[in-house]
């Protein structure tokens, strides 16, 4: 399966909690002991065994575009190097 990750820009996230909603591999959390300059608690990505898949549902679902998706590259043994969509 796909590898990916996310970056999350806390200071914008204003703690809707729509991605943890969504995200089907259930690896994002709001981080209860942070609170922004909005006064909010932000998400955080929370995947200690690297499930998350760079699906981007996430970043997709955020009203306010704090989520940034990052997906592996594969290179293949043929030389062709393949990028994921
Ligand atoms: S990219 Fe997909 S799997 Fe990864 S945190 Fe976002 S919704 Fe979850
Ligand atoms: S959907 Fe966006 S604004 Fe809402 S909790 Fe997630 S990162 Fe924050």
């Amino acid at each position: 399966m796909t590898k990916g990750s996310i970056s999350i820009d806390q200071e914008r996230c204003k703690g809707c909690t729509l991605c943890l909603g969504f995200c089907p591999q259930h690896v994002i959390a709001m981080s209860n002991e942070v609170i922004n300059a909005k006064g909010y608690h932000p998400a955080a990505l929370v995947d200690p065994t690297n499930k998350c898949t760079g699906c981007a549902i996430c970043a997709l679902v955020c009203p306010d575009v704090c989520i940034t998706v990052f997906r592996e590259v594969r290179v293949h043994t043929g030389g062709v190097v393949v990028h994921e969509p």
